[in-house]
Parts: structure tokens; C-alpha cells; sequence
């Protein structure tokens, strides 16, 4: 039976512990792909698909890329979210018996990616493992690989806050057990939208147990094991950089949901996904891509404490008081390269001098930093400067050794300064004093033989040469001179004491690059040791940095220093900061929030349009923009600190495509309604739009109830039933404000202020006419609001308005408040068999056919 060649059955060898990667297969100047690999991979990268002689009779899919421009592919199949195993040759060709050895030395993938364009310099690039125990809690461990950050937690039970963990992070892959079960592993895959891999953590490496050690919860220790045992399988290399794993709880911060934060756009907008038109482009006035990726994690994690919080928002204030000073530290971050990231580089050994001069820069920075935050005379900003490590010595190094200019290569030399190595000035003194020797070799040459135009050149195959022309030849005397290269009208010579000089400076010049090279590692494995230092000091900059941001932001948009108080919200000319900022803020229209004992919910009125939305969401990021430690965007604020907030918005109005469903809206009603305290803010956004207007109106009383009742959160509630209203002669704590608009020559004017008291009408049809609907269609439904308008009693009275407690309004619920599914799947079915009962054609029924599908319908209802 014909066999695959050797190098073939080295490939499925290799390839079969690779499954789920491509297999970048070094033969020779080309990675070469085969198989299936070769066919998706030539579609994936638009490079051509070919085939070669496989040993079995038939050809084999094949595609390739050079070696050197692998880099690129890489990038683009990874970001595609695929893996891709780099197999080398490990041993030397000439050396090799048989196929030469290969192995897999890296296994990169979207978690894991050290280098390329898809790494965002503003964003971390987060691997995560999910575990999952029996007592149904679920373990996290995240690690950002170039950064070398590492977090562990523990969730209770809700698999939504696993979700929403992962998507707060910007998780890019997610390691977890083959035996997690299959539904979890499809939601990770379908709704967090990242790569899986699998690790089934038999035992950790000997060289990892020091940093899962300090970890005293066994569950904690196998999370994280899990995700450092796929590093080491994965990486194969120095992961020294890696940072003690911090513990961390999401009690410790402000809890806002999955749903909640992409309904309040905090770090990407609904439409496009991008960053622009988030609260997070408003805010990053960062000048470091540190301070960059800390943002992003303060803006997805508003603090809880008090003192933190306040802390934040004092230096805050001293940035603004001394404007010069943040001026001058705003000038001296911007020369402070990725110093977290380089770090990551120099464990994984890809540093160049150039990066190495950046660093240096960087590092020259730090004293003037330390002086500045220093005199501040903030006890916050002191306790800052007091943990920074200058890295004196480390700047002194680099400033010795490297040069000014370095090339990007390392093996070329030129990257050394004179005076930093002895051997090295020698031998560079040996190449010059040669070199010299030969430049005046010419002149001498020249009155020698009187050849004017006589010279001397270099080129790489025959070194250094005479030349003379054609026409001179016959100046030259016999004998010394020995031809070694005719050209059209010249001829190239040597001589033996040329060849002498030029053997002393080639090998000057090639022991000096080797030993540039030696020098370099040298250094570069010294600047190893100053990781942890380096990346301690990371974190201070990027902190002095968010917070410089946050003056600056402040200042710009004229933002207000909260206050904190127990139990009440005041927001005086309060704005939302991203409208405010996108319309220019001389056309927004501030408003007033006030909620607290008396008042908690607050119902809110208006025509479509008129800013109720705008106004909701002002409230909430005022709240997290607080709780962050930065200003706010309202004349004066007062603000509790929120535990929770709760965004929903009612599917009608729900912009992601798809997802636009009742049950959507439900579900995400039911999370904020079983988790919120009186400690939370909830927004609620028109729910219940998505079903017909008794039942919508019915579960919007039924939940303002419910919340008024038993949770006592601030609240606030838009509505289009205006019959809701009503609801503040009962609830006690709910107000009614509404959004004015006044008519002018019929037509509606939004004046976007929010005023006490219910809105009169709903001003649809204004705002149809402002749409420009056709005038007849705009007056025919002026006439069919009149005659509803005549009616009006009757719907009312089929809505239970009244309010007793025990009429089972509540109970709605249920015991366990999931029942609302049930409840509307009935509603539901019902709805189905009396639409199927209205579309029976009874004149073309027999009698028979008639009891049969009666028969049917009380099936169907008994079930
Ligand atoms: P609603 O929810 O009542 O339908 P929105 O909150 O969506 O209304 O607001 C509609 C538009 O009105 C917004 O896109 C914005 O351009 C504008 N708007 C809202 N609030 C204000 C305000 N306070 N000042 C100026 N313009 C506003
Ligand atoms: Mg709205």
C-alpha cells in the first residue's frame, strides 16, 4: 500500500496535536500549510492554492508564505480568530539523518497575540478561563499576556455575570474545560463573540507553582491554573514578566450588567460597536496607552468607597487648581512609552535597541515626574510618587550602552556606544585605523603610479580593490599588482598588502558585530531583572494619567466636583456628556434630577422625541462618571453611591437587530428586578412596548408596583401610557415629571426641559407631521383620535388601575419572580388560538370538520 513520505508523516504527526490550528510547516525559506489547512487558508489569506507529491499517488493541497513576511499572515488569520501553530525546524538541515526534526514553538492565538496591528495601544488583549464548580459558582482568570496582568475571581451562580465579565473586558479567547457543559460553551462562543480553547489542567508546571501559590481557595487555584497551564503549552517560552494574580471581587465595584452597559454605551455605541460616541471617547484625554487601558478598566469598574472615590476626585481637583503643573505632567507623559507592554517584550526576548532607547526615554522622564507629582503636597498624589521607582540604574545603563540611533536590526551591529566595552573599542579601532590605512593607501597610490583617477573601492565579493582605468594601464608597473576583475574600461587589482589590511578589518568588523550582539543580550537580559520594577512603575503613570484625563475633561466641559449623600440624588443643569458634547453644548438643554424619600420613582411623560431617553441616561453615567472619581456634568450634584444601575430599554425601541424581542426585554426586566436593591438606580425605558397595549400597560403598572413595594431602588420610568399616571394618587413615592413641548401653528416645539407633573397628550401626530406625513393621512388621524378620545372610558376601565394589594396584581410574579415567563407564554398561546379561531371559514366547514377542530382548540387549551 502506498505511504506518505517521511516529511508528510511528520506533518500529519505534528498536525494531529493541532487540531483546531493552522499549521505553519517551516520548509526551508516558506511556512508551508497542507490539507484542509492549505485549502482555508489560501481563501482566508487570498494566496494561491497549489499541490504537491504527498507519497500516496496523490497530490496534496498545499499553500505557503515567505518566512520573512509570515508576521502579516499571522496577524490576519488571528484576528479572523484563529489559531495558528508555528512548527520549526529544530535541528541544522546539514546535520539532520533522515526528515529534519521539527516541533511546534508557539502556538499563537487571539488571547495570546505579543505583537501586530490588532493589538489596540488603548486596550488590553485579554485571555480568560472559566471554571465551573459543582456548588454552581464559576471561577474567572483573566490575563493580558502583554502586559502580564493577571485577576482571578469567583461569581456565584448567574451565568449572566460570567458573561458580563468577559464582556467587560474585551475578552478576546476563553480557555475552559472540555467538559464544561456544551450549552455554556456555545453561549460563550455565540454571545461573547470570542475564541475557545481547551485545558483540562491535569497538573501545573513545576515553574507556575510560586505564582498559584499565594492562592488559598482551591477553587481560585484551579481557574487560574487552568489558564497558566494553556500559557505554558502554548507559548513554550519565558513568561517571567507575568505579574503576581490579583484577587479580586466584583463586590468591590459598582455592578452594572451586560445589558446595562451596552445600553448606556460606556466603552463602545449600540450602532457601530466602536469606541466613538461612548462615554469612553469622551473621557480619554489620556496621553500614555497605560493611562489609556486603565480608563477603560476604571470606566468598566466605578468604585464603591467613599474614601477611594473621594480620593480620586481631591487630586482630581488639585489638578485642576494648579493648571500649569498639569500642563507640564501631560508634557512629560507623552514621552513615557508602553512601558507594560515593552516588559512583556523583553521576557519574550523580541526587544530591539531601538525599543531599548524608547524605554531609556521613557525612564528619563520619571524624575521630573516624581518631582512634580511630589511638590503637589496631595497626600493622594504623595502616596503615588512614594511607590515610584525611579530605575536610576537602569536608565544609566541604557544611556551607556546603547547608541543614540540603533538600527532595527540587532545582528548588524552599530548599536553599541564606544567606551561601554573594551574589546569592542578595539576592535572598532583596528576596523577604522584600518580604514584610514586604505584611505591614505590611495593618495600614496596615486603619486606612485601617477594615475590621477586611480581608486580604491569595496565591494562584497572580491573586498577592497584598486582601480584604474583602461586607458592608464600602462602607467602600472609589473609585478605587485595581481588582476582580479575586468570591467568595460577599467580593471580591478590586489595587492598583498592590501589583502593583509583588508583581513585585519574584516575580521574587526565581524568579531565586533558578534560580539554587538552578545553585548546586547547581554543587556537586554539585565533589563529582565527590572521588570517587576518597571511594571510597578506602569501602573503609577497610568494612574497619574487617568486622572490628569480627568481634570482635563473636567475642565474642558465645565463638570462640577460631586458630593456624596445617603440617600438622595440632586442634580442641578445636569447634561448627558457624549450628546451634550456631539450637539455642542450651547443647544443642550440642562436638566434637574431630584430623587429621595417621598419621591423615589419618578415617572416620566413626554412626546417621542421630546428627550426622555436622553434625560435617563444623564442621570445614570452622571452616577458612574461619580463614582469613578470624575467631575459630572451638572452645575452641582449630589449624589448616594449607587450599588447597582439597571439600564432597560422596551424592544421597541431596542436598536441591535434580532434581539428586538419581547422576551429579550423581559429577560433583561427580570435580571434588573430580581438583583436591585434599594441601593440601586434603575432606568426603565418604555418596557413593556413590545407587547399590545393592555398587557404592555398592565406589566409596566405591574413593575413600577413591584419596585415602589419591594425594593425601594431610585427609579426612573419612562411611559407612553399616560394613563400610568394615574399611578401617583396610590404609590406614595412615585412623582410624575414629564418633558414640555408647546404647540406653535400646530406643530410641536421640544423644548426638552423636564418639568413636575404629567404630560397632558402624547403628540404623535405632531410628530408625524414634523416627519412630513402627507396632510389628509395627518388630519384623518386627528379625526380618529377624537373619536377614541370619546370612547376613552372604556379601555380604562379594563385596566386594573385600582390599587389593593391583594387583587394578585402581584403575584405576577410569583413566589419566584420568573413566572412573568410563563405568564406571557400563555397570553401568548391564547392570543394564537383566537386569531386561529377568527380565521376559520365556517360556511366551509362540515359538521364533522367543525367538531373535529373543536375538538383541536380544547386540546390545545387543556395542554
Ligand atoms: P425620547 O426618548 O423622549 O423619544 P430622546 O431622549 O431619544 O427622546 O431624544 C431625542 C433627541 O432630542 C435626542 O437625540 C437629542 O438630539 C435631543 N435631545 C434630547 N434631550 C435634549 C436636551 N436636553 N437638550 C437638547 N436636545 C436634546
Ligand atoms: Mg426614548
Amino acid at each position: 500500500m502506498a505511504e506518505y513520505t517521511p516529511m508528510m508523516q511528520q506533518y500529519l504527526a505534528i498536525k494531529a496535536d493541532y487540531k483546531d490550528a493552522f499549521l505553519f510547516f517551516r520548509l526551508g525559506d516558506f511556512y508551508e500549510m497542507f490539507f484542509e489547512d492549505a485549502v482555508q487558508a489560501s481563501n482566508a489569506l487570498e494566496i494561491t492554492l497549489t499541490s504537491r507529491e504527498g507519497g500516496i499517488g496523490e497530490r496534496i493541497p498545499m499553500c505557503g508564505v515567505p518566512y520573512h513576511a509570515a508576521q502579516g499572515y499571522i496577524e490576519q488569520l488571528v484576528n479572523l480568530g484563529y489559531k495558528v501553530a508555528i512548527c520549526e525546524q529544530t535541528e541544522d538541515p546539514k546535520q539532520a539523518k533522515g526528515v529534519v526534526r521539527r516541533e511546534v514553538v508557539q502556538l499563537i492565538t487571539p488571547g495570546t497575540v505579543m505583537e501586530g496591528k490588532s493589538l489596540l495601544e488603548k486596550e488590553n488583549n485579554f485571555l480568560a478561563s472559566i471554571s465551573s464548580f459543582p456548588d454552581d459558582t464559576y471561577g474567572i482568570a483573566l490575563t493580558d499576556l502583554t502586559t502580564g496582568e493577571n485577576r482571578v475571581t469567583l461569581l456565584s451562580k448567574n451565568i449572566e455575570d460570567v458573561f458580563g465579565e468577559i464582556y467587560a473586558n474585551g475578552v478576546k479567547e476563553v480557555v475552559v474545560s472540555s467538559s464544561l457543559e456544551e450549552d455554556i460553551q456555545k453561549q460563550i462562543i455565540e454571545r461573547c463573540n470570542v475564541t475557545i480553547s481547551f485545558e483540562d489542567l491535569n497538573d501545573i508546571n513545576e515553574s507556575f507553582i510560586m505564582l498559584v501559590k499565594q492562592l488559598d481557595d482551591e477553587k481560585l487555584k484551579v481557574t487560574f491554573g487552568r489558564l497558566l497551564q494553556y500559557l505554558i503549552k502554548t507559548q513554550k517560552r519565558s513568561l517571567s514578566h507575568l505579574q503576581p494574580v490579583k484577587v479580586y471581587s466584583v463586590n468591590q465595584f459598582m455592578k452594572i450588567d451586560f445589558f446595562s452597559k451596552r445600553n448606556l454605551e460606556l466603552t463602545e455605541t449600540i450602532r457601530g460597536k466602536g469606541k466613538k460616541g461612548s462615554l469612553l471617547w469622551l473621557l480619554d484625554q489620556t496621553v500614555t496607552a497605560m493611562g489609556g487601558r486603565l480608563l477603560k478598566q476604571w470606566v468598566d469598574r466605578p468604585l464603591l468607597n467613599k474614601a477611594d472615590i473621594e480620593a480620586r476626585l481631591n487630586l482630581v481637583q488639585t489638578f485642576l487648581d494648579q493648571y500649569f503643573e498639569r500642563l507640564e505632567l501631560r508634557d512629560l507623559l507623552k514621552e513615557v512609552y508602553d512601558l507594560e507592554r515593552l516588559a512583556g517584550r523583553v521576557a519574550f526576548g523580541n526587544v530591539n535597541a531601538k525599543d531599548l532607547i524608547q524605554l531609556k526615554k521613557s525612564l528619563m522622564q520619571v524624575p521630573e515626574i516624581y518631582k512634580l507629582v511630589n511638590d503637589l503636597k496631595h497626600p493622594y498624589a504623595k502616596s503615588l510618587s512614594e511607590k515610584m521607582d525611579l530605575c536610576e540604574s537602569l536608565t544609566h545603563l541604557l544611556e551607556q550602552s546603547i547608541k543614540e540611533n540603533p538600527p532595527l536590526s540587532i545582528k548588524d551591529g552599530d548599536i553599541i556606544n564606544d567606551g561601554y566595552n573594551e574589546t569592542l573599542d578595539q576592535y572598532r579601532y583596528a576596523s577604522r585605523n584600518g580604514k584610514t590605512w586604505i584611505a591614505s593607501l590611495e593618495k600614496e597610490e596615486r603619486e606612485k603610479t601617477g594615475i590621477k583617477s586611480l581608486k580604491i573601492g569595496y565591494n562584497r565579493i572580491f573586498g577592497y580593490y584598486i582601480e584604474v582605468t583602461k586607458a592608464n594601464l600602462h602607467l602600472l608597473p609589473e609585478g605587485m599588482y595581481e588582476r582580479k576583475q575586468t570591467l568595460a574600461n577599467a580593471e580591478r587589482y590586489i595587492t598583498p598588502e592590501l589583502k593583509e589590511k583588508e583581513t585585519l578589518i574584516l575580521e574587526a568588523e565581524e568579531k565586533s558585530i558578534q560580539l554587538e550582539y552578545d553585548i546586547f543580550i547581554d543587556i537586554r537580559e539585565q533589563v529582565k531583572e527590572y521588570i517587576p520594577r518597571l511594571q510597578s512603575l506602569a501602573k503609577i503613570i497610568a494612574e497619574l494619567d487617568v486622572l490628569q484625563c480627568f481634570a482635563t475633561v473636567s475642565e474642558e466641559r465645565h463638570y462640577c466636583k460631586p458630593v456624596f449623600s445617603k440617600n438622595e440624588i440632586f442634580i442641578r443643569d445636569g447634561r448627558h456628556p457624549v450628546v451634550e458634547k456631539v450637539m455642542n453644548s450651547q443647544e443642550y438643554v440642562p436638566n434637574d434630577c431630584l430623587m429621595k424619600e417621598g419621591r423615589s420613582v419618578l415617572l416620566i411623560t413626554g412626546p417621542n422625541m421630546s428627550g426622555k431617553s436622553t434625560y435617563m441616561r444623564q442621570v445614570a453615567l452622571t452616577a458612574i462618571l461619580a463614582q469613578i472619581g470624575c467631575f459630572v456634568p451638572a452645575t452641582e450634584a449630589v449624589l448616594p453611591i449607587y450599588d447597582q444601575v439597571f439600564t432597560r430599554i422596551g424592544a421597541a425601541d431596542d436598536l441591535i437587530s434580532g434581539q428586538s424581542t419581547f422576551m429579550v426585554e423581559m429577560l433583561e426586566a427580570k435580571n434588573a428586578i430580581v438583583n436591585a436593591t434599594e441601593n440601586s438606580l434603575i432606568l426603565f425605558d418604555e418596557i413593556g412596548r413590545g407587547t399590545s397595549t393592555y398587557d404592555g400597560m398592565a406589566l409596566a403598572q405591574a413593575i413600577i408596583e413591584y419596585i415602589h413595594q419591594h425594593i425601594g431602588a431610585h427609579t426612573l420610568f419612562s411611559t407612553h401610557y399616560h394613563e400610568l399616571t394615574e399611578l401617583e394618587n396610590e404609590l406614595t413615592n412615585l412623582i410624575n415629571v414629564h418633558v414640555r413641548a408647546i404647540e406653535e401653528n400646530e406643530k410641536v416645539v421640544f423644548l426638552h426641559k423636564i418639568k413636575e407633573g404629567a404630560a397632558d397628550q402624547s403628540y404623535g401626530i405632531h410628530v408625524a407631521q414634523l416627519a412630513e406625513l402627507p396632510i389628509k393621512l395627518i388630519n384623518r388621524a386627528r379625526e380618529i383620535l377624537d373619536k377614541l378620545e370619546q370612547n376613552e372610558q372604556q379601555p380604562k376601565t379594563n385596566v386594573r388601575l385600582d390599587h389593593t394589594p391583594d387583587t394578585g396584581q402581584l403575584s405576577f410574579f410569583g413566589e419566584d419572580r420568573t413566572v412573568i415567563k410563563e405568564a406571557l407564554s400563555i397570553s401568548n398561546k391564547e392570543k394564537q388560538l383566537l386569531d386561529s379561531i377568527k380565521e376559520i371559514d365556517i360556511l366551509d366547514l362540515t359538521p364533522i370538520e367543525a367538531l373535529n377542530k373543536l375538538y383541536e382548540i380544547q386540546k390545545k387549551l387543556k395542554s
